[in-house]
């Protein structure tokens, strides 16, 4: 009998495909674990760098710690919130109203330059 003996073909399958999405499950925690490092070691050179930054422009400037302080609390409350990040929302366009992407230095509908256009915004 088919039915009723317990293990049959819709057992075998669906263990297969149990087994089948578990291998995915463990192909795709590797992958993620590989792509985390990759960001750590991109972190780890920016801060590098970032740092070796600091230290040549507070000598050649006399610029304090202080003040660098001040400066990225001044930006990061920039968008009204003191929240250790700098805002990535879309701008509107003063003209049309509508969104300009960070990426972009003009509405792309309308030609109208983005009002707060910095070296960041166009270097992605
Ligand atoms: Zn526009």
């Amino acid at each position: 009998m088919f039915y009723g003996s317990g293990f049959g073909f819709w057992d075998l399958r669906q263990a297969s495909q149990a087994q089948a999405a578990a291998s995915r499950a463990t192909h795709a925690g590797r992958r993620a674990q590989s792509d985390v490092r990759l960001l750590e070691e991109r972190l780890d050179k920016l801060m590098l760098v970032n740092m070796a930054l600091w230290d040549l422009i507070k000598d050649k400037t006399g610029l304090t710690d202080e003040e660098l302080a001040a400066k990225v609390e001044q930006l990061d409350l920039a968008d009204g919130e003191a929240d250790g990040k700098v805002s990535r929302e879309l701008t509107r366009c003063g003209r049309c109203g509508r969104a300009i992407s960070p990426r972009h230095s003009r509405c792309m509908y309308c030609g109208t330059e983005r009002p707060d256009q910095t070296v960041f915004d166009t270097t992605n």
